[in-house]
């Protein structure tokens, strides 16, 4: 049996996704966070399974997102949907609860959030609410596991019984009666036939939602008649169809909550939480202070907290590494097996390991932002700013998820509800600078400007940013025309962070690093020593300028005469790059060891660089996201060859104004 869980944004789906399942699935305390379909196996009833969906306000869906979950619950018709209300909300929740009861299928309402309700002086009626509207009502508090069991229960009876919503009409006789009634008759053959409630089809065609109409396959004569009966409603009650529905439905709920609900008193919360946004969202010192507490999150992470526990590592490993080499000399090994274990796995995933800490240290502070709720005001607050450069306050999202990994990111735009604003913040996404890239400016940083840690730091995040602006807006004026659509996003009450939830995602961003040092980044780094120990009669070299890998490496490495590097070895790593950022760094441990890049690079040489890794070619994992969202190979491939092409220029000009300056 399979339960769908459906409701609002930010209403609880995934925290009661866990407590059914056990499972880990990431909560935020903003809307947005859910963006793909989970589905998990219930621990309490056997040969039941849960599936989450993203938010949606209604089944008229404008975004991918929402569209996502809407034909989830009419194609692949679960038992049961579990719909989640915010209870401290539940006026407008209750919108989405009476369209799915026009699709007639077993329903049943979880009324969460009922320990924020109870303790601001609220309670619910849940017998009168669910006579009022003919499905069975739970209370339950999701994040205090309450009441789940039961939820669970009576889900499955509802399924198993498949008992469907009581009631089917909320509409007291008047023209909204008449015209639904019309058109229900009508297209009732119709919806029978495509499997969907004939009341739920005639509100579709009445709303005018487009793609459910045409499924319906009407004819011309069919189609008249319906068009006919919402002009005579529309006539009769003054109002447009869309408003028309909307309002039959909000009075509805209106008089169902006037008589089964006693709403609470302005929360505890909620007046913290005002209090707070007096200043956090106050137009003049909004930027300013996100400004700071992103500069504070930075400082902590590369000069204070990360960098020491980085050493602390780095140390750990070179320790080990020295205790392995012992132990191999001792045991009189092959040199070529002890030089591939110590130079090519300690000196490659070693090195890239080291900088762990920090990646997990900045996650922490990410972490907190998110589930504080500050992050949804960084949205609201940024919206002037990124409307003038062409994207919506939406787009924020995405983008500080590309702070962490550009993959996540660009299937983060899925929430964005128009295709160009979508499609724009796609392009952007690549330019925010994404953790994986963190060891290479660490290992850069530490050699050549040990002083300026945090500050270079920060300022290759910055550079990420200004080119993403710059080309935005040189994007908006040639590709894509228009403006972004304007959007609405609730803020929700500012929260205490859950230590559990910040734990997991510092733990699932430490795994999925781990992940990659030891798969793709270890096949990377025996490859490469591998090319660099041989040469092509397979003979072990003495100097790897003989080796195979100078070869290939010196052909390419003069398109980057210009920006101050034209050495095989740069030129490897920068190629190594595209499979994983991280192993730019494993890939230069490997070829000229950790000290040694010094050689390679002056100061100036080393800006260039940077930039260069900063704005060139998305991994492998993230031009894959990349075409997989814009589903076209030609677009992704013309994006990466741009996105090289920006790199190289913008490397050059480092490199050339840098040489005259100093
Ligand atoms: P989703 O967007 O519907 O998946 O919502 P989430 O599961 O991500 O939860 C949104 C926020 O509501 C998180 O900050 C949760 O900690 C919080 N939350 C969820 N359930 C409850 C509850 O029963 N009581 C309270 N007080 N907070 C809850
Ligand atoms: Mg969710």
């Amino acid at each position: 049996m399979r339960f769908a869980l459906v409701g609002n944004p930010n209403c609880g789906k995934t925290t009661l996704f866990n407590q059914f399942t056990g499972s880990n699935q990431h909560v935020g305390n903003f809307p947005g966070v859910t963006v793909s379909i989970k589905t998990g196996k219930i621990r309490s009833r056997a040969n039941c399974t849960v599936v989450d969906l993203p938010g949606i306000y209604s089944l008229r869906p404008y975004a991918a997102d929402e569209i996502l979950a809407r034909d989830f619950i009419i194609n692949e018709k679960p038992d049961c949907i579990i719909n989640i209300v915010d209870a401290t909300n539940i006026e407008r929740n209750l919108y989405l609860t009476l369209q799915l009861i026009h699709m007639q299928t077993p329903v049943v309402l979880a009324l969460n959030m009922m320990d924020e309700m109870r303790s601001n002086g609220g309670s619910v009626d849940t017998a009168k609410l669910s006579e009022l509207l003919g499905i069975p009502v739970v209370p339950i508090s999701a994040a205090k596991n309450q009441g789940v069991g039961e939820l669970a229960e009576i889900a499955y009876e509802t399924a198993a019984r498949h008992i469907r919503p009581k009631i089917s009409d909320f509409c007291p006789p008047g023209p909204v009666h008449r015209c639904i009634h019309s058109v229900t008759h009508v297209v009732e053959d119709h919806a029978e036939r495509q499997g969907i409630s004939p009341r739920y089809a005639a509100l579709c065609v009445i709303e005018g939602i487009e793609d459910i109409t045409k499924s319906l396959a009407l004819d011309e004569n069919e189609y008249e008649l319906c068009e006919h009966s919402v002009l005579e409603m529309e006539r009769e009650t003054g109002l447009d169809r869309y408003a028309a529905i909307a309002d039959m439905r909000y009075t509805y709920i209106e008089s169902a909550c006037a008589r089964a609900v006693k709403r609470p008193e302005e929360s505890q919360e909620h007046i913290r939480s005002r209090r707070i946004d007096n200043i956090l969202t106050h137009r003049t010192f909004a930027i300013p202070v996100f400004l700071c507490i992103m500069l504070a999150i930075f400082y902590l992470t590369f000069d204070v907290i990360g960098a020491w526990l980085s050493d602390l590592m780095a140390f750990g490993i070179d320790q080990a590494a020295a205790l392995v080499d012992r132990g191999l000399t001792a045991y009189g090994i092959n040199p070529v097996v002890q030089s591939l274990v110590i130079d090519g796995v300690f000196g490659g995933v070693g090195n890239v390991l080291s900088f762990l800490p920090i990646i997990v240290v900045l996650f922490f502070f990410l972490s907190m932002l998110e589930d504080t709720g500050y992050m949804a005001r960084v949205a609201f607050v940024m919206d002037k700013i990124l409307r003038k450069i062409g994207l919506s306050g939406r787009s924020i999202v995405p983008l500080l998820i590309g702070f962490g990994c550009t993959v996540p990111a660009v299937m983060a735009t899925r929430t964005l509800s128009s295709d160009r604003d979508r499609r724009m913040t796609i392009f952007i996404t690549p330019f925010m600078s994404c953790s994986a890239k963190i060891p290479v400016y660490s290992m850069l940083v530490a050699a050549f400007f040990p002083r300026y840690r945090g500050l270079v730091m920060t300022a290759m995040y910055v550079a990420g940013m200004v080119a993403g602006v710059v080309f935005a807006l040189v994007s908006k004026k040639f590709v894509f025309h228009g403006n972004p659509i304007p959007f609405v996003m609730e803020l929700p009450n500012y929260r205490m962070p859950s230590m559990k939830t910040t734990l997991l995602l510092m733990w699932e961003k430490a795994e999925d690093f781990f992940h990659r040092a030891f798969s793709v980044i270890f096949v990377a780094t025996i490859v490469i020593w591998f090319l660099q120990t041989f040469d092509i009669r397979l003979d072990v070299v003495t100097n790897n300028e003989q080796s195979i890998l100078a070869r290939v490496g010196g052909a390419i490495a003069p398109v980057f005469g210009a920006l101050g590097f034209a050495d095989w070895r740069i030129s490897t790593a920068l190629i190594t790059g595209f499979m994983a950022k991280e192993a730019v760094v494993s890939t230069l441990s490997v070829l000229v060891g950790k000290l040694e890049i010094i050689s390679l690079l002056t100061p100036v040489s080393a800006a260039a660089f940077l930039v260069f890794v900063l704005l060139y070619t998305p991994c492998v994992a993230a031009v894959a996201a990349i075409r997989r969202e814009l589903s076209s190979t030609w677009k992704a491939g013309f994006f990466v060859v741009l996105q090289c092409a920006i790199a190289w220029v913008c490397g050059a000009v480092v490199y050339q104004v840098g040489s005259l300056l100093f």
